[in-house]
């Protein structure tokens, strides 16, 4: 395995409060081209609300976070599914140009994975993806069935892990959408407009009221990613979970803290536990007030809206 390169940061990190090391994340970053160093740089120089463990790339491992403390990679799933900041190590694998994990540097992640494996007696099972703490698409190995997670898992010797057992990706290979066109009716522009405002592509031709193949590919993806019912049929809690998306969209606003240091909650009101805290003159997104409480975009939690100034 290549030596662990430590360039710990000063910031983006908290107290793992007692819990036990009991999983392994394994992320991607997303990036084009970046490399494990630039992500020390980038996490080493400020706050910005999230890091991980580990970043790897083709040829080195850089450890930005002690093992010992809690990184912020995983808080988006609220624990969910019993992963957490505390109780996992989480590690990013950087990506080549075309924004994908290379080869080398899966190879690199399994052999840190391996000895992390060994160190905290971590079974194979809970070794996961941030998909399994959140539902992100993260590493975005999912475009077809999440073959490249279980090959990855049964490298390290995984006999639990049945082929494509995680599917993401319709199964059904749908060719009459009459039914679906059907359903939705006089919604189906509506439908594609609200849709397409989400990032979601439905096809090539924009929102033009048919539905087709790009329209029903998107709407599965966006029950998927939503944990609604994955149907294809787009009903009321479909459009519900849509326009409550797009409305948290347009409400959300910058702010700057004006408290030398404020508390962030993890939820709204100060009977909630502490997440973190942010810093006077650093700025941040807020998606959601309540109570005189805003909700930080990056998911970290909510900070009284008294202690800051919109700008
Ligand atoms: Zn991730």
């Amino acid at each position: 395995m290549l030596e662990i390169q430590k360039r710990l940061s000063a910031y983006n990190f908290s107290s793992r409060n007692g819990s036990s090391i009991k999983y392994l994340v394994l992320h991607y970053t997303g990036n084009k081209g970046d490399t494990a160093n630039d992500n020390a740089t980038y996490f080493g120089g400020g706050n910005r609300n999230a890091s991980a463990h580990y970043f790897i790339d083709d040829n080195e491992i850089v450890q930005v976070v002690e093992e010992s403390n809690s990184a912020w990679a995983v808080g988006d799933g609220a624990g969910e599914y019993g992963i957490t900041n505390r109780n996992s190590i989480s590690i990013e694998m950087c990506c080549n140009s075309d924004g994908e994990v290379s080869e080398k540097t899966e190879a690199n992640a399994l052999e840190l994975v391996k000895s992390l494996m060994d160190k905290y007696n971590i079974a194979t099972t809970n070794v996961v993806r941030h998909y399994d703490a959140s539902r992100k698409i993260c590493p975005n190995w999912s475009s077809n069935n999440w073959d490249r997670w279980v090959n990855f898992k049964k490298k390290l010797g995984d006999s639990t892990i049945v082929e494509n057992i995680v599917v993401t990706k319709p199964t059904t290979s749908v060719t009459d959408y009459s039914k679906y066109a059907n359903y939705v009716g006089n919604r189906c522009k509506e439908l594609q407009t609200l849709l397409i405002a989400l990032g979601y592509k439905c096809g090539g031709y924009g929102a033009d009221g048919k539905f087709g193949k790009g329209t029903y590919d998107s709407l599965i993806q966006f029950q998927k990613d939503y944990g609604l019912k994955v149907d294809g049929l787009a009903g009321t809690n479909t459009f519900d979970k849509l326009y409550e998306l797009i409305a948290s969209k347009n409400s959300s606003y910058k702010v700057k803290i004006t408290a030398s240091v404020l508390n962030v909650r993890k939820g709204a009101g100060t009977n909630y536990s502490i997440a973190t805290t942010v810093k006077k003159n650093e700025v941040y997104t807020i998606v959601e007030e309540k109570n005189g409480w805003g909700r930080l975009k990056s998911g970290a939690g909510w900070i009284s809206l008294s202690y800051t100034i919109r700008i």
